[in-house]
């Protein structure tokens, strides 16, 4: 590979993803961000709660939410299901439970679920499947520079 000294705001296949991170837990957040920045995402900001992170998702419309599913006001899914109705922005839910929760996230339009503690392999995998796709969908409001 040898491009890490590339992955910074603009990778090279064009603008880096623009990812909302929404993690009550301070250390989970914090890995989350060093991942993501590591694969040449920019993390556009770090909500606690489920609702400040909706508002944020509104006002910020990045390309990709991590989501947390216990937030300390209510359930991460429920915010998943708000954010997929509005906004064209993906949501891959981040939890610590292998239980029904894992359907009911993929049903409110997560687009995957990743078991805590999460490695930064897995959300390569995401992150390059989520780039390939805007590369074919060519997005207009993204003039590419030479
Ligand atoms: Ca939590």
């Amino acid at each position: 590979m040898g491009t890490t000294e590339e992955a910074e705001a603009r990778g090279p296949d064009g603008p880096a993803l623009r990812v909302l991170v929404i993690e009550d837990e301070f250390v989970v957040a914090t890995t989350l961000r060093l991942h993501l920045e590591a694969l040449g995402c920019e993390v556009v900001g770090v909500a606690r709660r489920a609702d400040s992170g909706v508002e944020m998702a509104h006002e910020l419309h990045p390309d990709l939410v991590l989501m947390d599913i216990g937030l300390p006001d209510r359930d991460g899914i429920e915010a998943t299901r708000d954010i997929v109705r509005d906004l064209a922005t993906s949501v891959i839910v981040v939890t610590a439970y292998e239980d029904e929760r894992v359907q009911r996230a993929l049903s409110a339009g997560a687009r995957t679920v990743l078991t805590k503690p999460v490695l930064e392999e897995q959300l390569a995998q995401v992150i390059g499947e989520l780039r390939t796709e805007r590369a074919s969908d060519g997005p207009p409001s993204d003039p590419r520079e030479p």
